[in-house]
């Protein structure tokens, strides 16, 4: 656990969260600043700056953030769901822990 990361705080719960999914190696929860009706921040616990950090170290734990992405859309809205990393400053990533955006609960498409 990193002191001053903000989801390594959250997951230690010092910082509240609304979570939706844990276990012994993720926690998730619902954004604060939701971009669809579901909106839920999907973080390791382990702490890695960003995904391609997590691919290196951890790819175990990478390919089960897809499980639990999947898990979430097939309880919310049949299995279809958008799976978003961003990466570095510049493509929008502001907390510097890995984490997947999942968002789902309604139609993307249009
Ligand atoms: O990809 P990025 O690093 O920008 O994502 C961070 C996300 O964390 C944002 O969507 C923001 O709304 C969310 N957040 C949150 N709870 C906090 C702080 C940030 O859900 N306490």
């Amino acid at each position: 656990m990193a002191d001053d990361c903000l989801f390594c705080r959250i997951i230690a719960g010092d910082i509240p969260s609304d979570k939706v999914y844990e276990d012994e190696t993720t926690y998730a929860f619902k954004d604060i600043n939701p971009k669809a009706k579901v909106h839920v921040l999907i973080v390791p616990k382990v702490h890695c700056d960003n995904v391609a950090q997590l691919a290196k170290t951890d790819p175990s734990e990478l390919a089960h953030i897809v499980e639990v992405a999947q898990h979430i859309a097939d309880d919310k809205f049949h299995g279809s769901y958008r799976l978003i990393f961003n990466t570095g400053r510049d493509a929008g990533q502001s907390v510097f822990h890995a984490h997947a955006h999942v968002l789902t609960g309604q139609r993307l498409d249009e």
